[in-house]
């Protein structure tokens, strides 16, 4: 496998992104003479650069905000997680036909797994926002039955419903342990059901860049000691959330792992080789020290 190759990064904007550093890092530690390159592309020149990936010396591409869920329509055929999902982050190519992957689900799920505090198992959990994240997140925690119920928080009720009747789809009916389903306009609706909640996933960008002194959730009062508060958001320090949750004693994680193990899912389906997990976690860790506060 020594033919130079380009795996691209298509969103807007991508300047910022770590990817490049991690994904970088990997295809050295492989061996490969290959490139991960970020390339801005705007709304409307999308569908033109995903059909550029079909003549080029491309062996992929992720695809990154806003264009997850626009993707869709430039592609031949979804694996499982991205027909569910409704949204793309990784794109492989067979044969000149271009497959849309979601690693966001797999990843969300290792990085949990791995901060699961000891003891928690099918607790009830508190989901805040009701996009790209969040449906990745819950299909993760549905598909997985790591949750008894599950409780979506958006700010758009509708949003809320369609994304439990899009990635929830009929498997709280379905299969053995079904998983509870339920939209809440507000976290404050469910107060008096905190000591239920063992996991929370901030999936909204409150608390991200110039909003790093917000929390999406300001009043931590009520939840078991074990809740593991996990916020997807990542960044050189922990977000608000994050420092208060620590501060109330609750178990943290936060984004950084999420964004790791997606992108090491991404790579085996790119490069079909194991990731080398360590030289890309040592590259992120060196990328997100750079990465200045928005
Ligand atoms: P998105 O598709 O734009 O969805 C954001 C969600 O948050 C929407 O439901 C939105 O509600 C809600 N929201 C936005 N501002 C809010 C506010 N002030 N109060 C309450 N809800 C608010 O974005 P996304 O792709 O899901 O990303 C969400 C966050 O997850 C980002 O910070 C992103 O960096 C992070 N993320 C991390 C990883 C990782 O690997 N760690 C992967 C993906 C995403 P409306 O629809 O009403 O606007």
């Amino acid at each position: 496998m020594d033919e130079r190759k380009v795996i691209y990064l298509l969103g807007d904007p991508v300047a910022h992104s770590l990817s490049p550093a991690f994904q970088n890092a990997a295809l050295r530690a492989l061996g490969l003479p290959w490139n991960y390159v970020a390339r801005r592309v705007v709304r409307e020149k999308l569908p033109a650069a995903l059909r550029e990936l079909r003549q080029s010396n491309a062996a992929g591409a992720n695809i990154t905000v806003p264009h997850k869920v626009a993707a869709i329509d430039s592609l031949d055929a979804l694996d499982t997680e991205a027909a569910i999902t409704g949204a793309v982050n990784t794109v492989t190519i067979d044969e000149g036909a271009l497959i849309g992957h979601n690693t966001d689900v797999d990843g969300f799920l290792a990085a949990l797994e791995e901060a699961r505090p000891e003891g928690l198992a099918r607790p009830a959990a508190l989901v805040l926002g009701a996009g790209g994240a969040a449906r990745a997140a819950v299909r993760g925690l549905v598909r997985e039955r790591w949750v008894e119920s599950l409780l979506v928080v958006s700010r758009s009720p509708e949003k809320g419903q369609r994304l439990i009747e899009i990635v929830g789809g009929g498997a709280e009916e379905a299969g053995p342990n079904p998983v509870r389903l339920e939209v809440l306009a507000s976290a404050d609706a469910i107060r008096s059901r905190r000591e239920s909640v063992g996991l929370v996933v901030n999936a909204t960008p409150v608390g991200m860049g110039r909003r790093a002194h917000e929390t999406p959730l300001p009043d931590l009062g009520g939840f078991r000691s074990d809740t593991l508060i996990f916020d997807l958001v990542y960044g050189p320090e922990p977000t608000r959330l994050l420092r208060d949750a620590s501060a109330a004693g609750l178990p943290t994680e936060d984004g950084l792992n999420m964004l790791l193990y997606q992108g090491a899912r991404s790579l085996a389906l790119w490069t079909g080789c194991k990731p080398p997990l360590e030289a890309m976690r040592e590259a992120l860790q060196r990328a997100v020290l750079r990465v200045e506060r928005r």
